[in-house]
């Protein structure tokens, strides 16, 4: 489903060039749930970034659902995202103005979908993460448990190639985290390619295989789980 080989990342910072990914070669099974980890420092963000299209790497090459996408513009890549990534983030990211089911809508309207699908795929979306009762809801008339289902409402309703959820929990208390985690584990179950990426052990256990990178080489592969 994905596949990296030898990607390198450098940042050039004038006098000092950064090399926060050295060399990681990674695949990724389609409704596969990989958790990927480490300390401050170590490339999570930058690998993050790549594996999301945000960014390409400086060598070697990615491969999402069979497109080598190492090589692409800014606006290929904009596309890429829209068709194929499902974003979650750590602060959400919802339009505070707009009702859970508008926040939702969102990326089906960048894909150009009319009103009257978009508006019944987002309801759909909203009612699979348990909110079909809090379409109308404004993100701050929710709780932040119930913000982050939002916004993996929203990361689903394109039917994306891959979830990818970066620090998902990092808002949230443990009970919200419990819930949230727990649509990962139901989303996983349905057959969904989900990649988290978590600075905290405890979240990454409940993947089905943790990664673990340090100074931008993976350093350990595991399945932790059946
Ligand atoms: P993590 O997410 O695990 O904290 P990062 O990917 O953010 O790690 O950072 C890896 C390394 O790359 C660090 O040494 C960081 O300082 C450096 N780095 C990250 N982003 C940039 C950037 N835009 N410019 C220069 N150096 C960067
Ligand atoms: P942080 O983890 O520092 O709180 P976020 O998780 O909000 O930051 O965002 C991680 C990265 O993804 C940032 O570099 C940001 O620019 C990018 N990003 C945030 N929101 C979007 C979005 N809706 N679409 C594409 N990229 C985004």
């Amino acid at each position: 489903m994905l596949s990296m080989a030898d990607v390198r990342k450098t940042y050039d910072t004038g006098a000092v060039q950064v090399e926060a990914l050295r060399g990681v070669s990674l695949d990724v099974d389609g409704g596969d749930f990989v958790a990927i980890t480490g300390p401050s420092g170590s490339g999570k963000s930058t690998l993050m970034h790549i594996l999301g299209c945000l960014d390409v790497p400086t060598q070697g090459t990615y491969l999402l659902g069979g497109t080598d996408v190492s090589h692409m513009s800014e606006a290929e890549l904009a596309q890429v995202r829209n068709r194929q990534i499902g974003f979650v983030f750590q602060q959400f990211n919802l339009l505070p103005s707009m009702t859970a089911l508008r926040n939702v809508e969102l990326p089906l309207v960048y894909a150009g979908v009319s009103a009257g699908e978009r508006r019944e795929r987002a309801r759909e979306a909203l009612t699979r993460v348990g909110l079909g009762d809090r379409t109308d809801h404004r993100p701050g008339e929710l709780s932040g448990g119930q913000q982050q289902r939002v916004s993996v409402a929203r990361a689903l309703v394109t039917d994306p190639t891959l979830i990818l959820a970066d620090e998902p929990t990092g808002n949230l208390d443990s009970v919200s985290t419990r819930d949230v985690l727990g649509l990962f584990h139901e989303l996983h179950d349905a057959g969904r390619t989900i990649v988290l990426i978590t600075h905290e052990p405890d979240v990454a256990r409940e993947a089905r295989r943790v990664l673990r990178i340090t100074d931008g080489l993976i350093s350990e592969d595991e399945v932790v789980r059946a």
